[in-house]
C-alpha cells in the first residue's frame, strides 16, 4: 500500500445540519492536525491541491437525488487554522451546493452562476464574518455559536 492510500489523522468527525430550505441537511466535519493532512485527505478524494488550511467537498447538488445523501457536504479543516473567517468561507460552499440543490435544482440556469465552488462569495462571507467577529471581541463581546 503506498503512502498516498494511508488515510490522514482526523481528529474529530462530527456533522453539523440545517432545515432552512425546507429539507434536513447535513454536512459532514473532519478535523485534521495540520494543513498537509487536509491537503493529503483531499488529494484522496481526487482534487488537485497543493496547499490549504480547510476545503469542502460538496456532491449534493450534483446527485441526482440528493434527498438520498446522508450529507451534503465534507468540510475538511486544519487545527491550526480553525477561525471564523475560514470557518464561514467553508460554510458558504457547503451552503451554496445544498441551497442550489433544493432552491435552484439541476436544470436552473443560476447553475452557471451558482455551483458550490463560488471563491467570490465564500471570501466576502468569510472575510466580512472574520472582521466583523474581530471588531466585536475588540469591543468585548462574547461570540456565542447561535442564539437560540
Ligand atoms: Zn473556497
Amino acid at each position: 500500500m503506498g503512502a498516498a492510500l494511508i488515510a490522514p489523522g482526523i481528529l474529530h468527525r462530527f456533522s453539523i445540519s440545517s432545515s432552512a430550505t425546507g429539507f434536513r441537511r447535513s454536512v459532514l466535519v473532519h478535523v485534521y492536525a495540520d494543513k498537509a493532512d487536509v491537503v493529503r485527505s483531499a488529494q484522496n478524494y481526487g482534487m488537485a491541491v497543493d496547499s490549504a488550511g480547510a476545503i469542502t467537498n460538496s456532491f449534493g447538488y450534483r446527485h441526482p437525488a440528493p434527498e438520498h445523501m446522508r450529507h451534503m457536504a465534507v468540510i475538511r479543516l486544519a487545527e491550526s487554522q480553525l477561525d471564523s473567517n475560514t470557518l464561514a468561507h467553508e460554510v458558504t460552499h457547503a451552503a451554496l451546493h445544498i441551497y442550489f440543490a433544493d432552491c435552484c435544482k439541476w436544470e436552473s440556469r443560476a447553475r452557471a452562476h451558482i455551483d458550490g465552488a463560488n471563491e467570490e462569495l465564500a471570501y466576502l462571507v468569510g472575510d466580512l464574518t472574520g472582521s466583523l467577529h474581530f471588531e466585536l471581541r475588540k469591543r468585548g463581546y462574547f461570540i456565542s455559536s447561535d442564539s437560540y
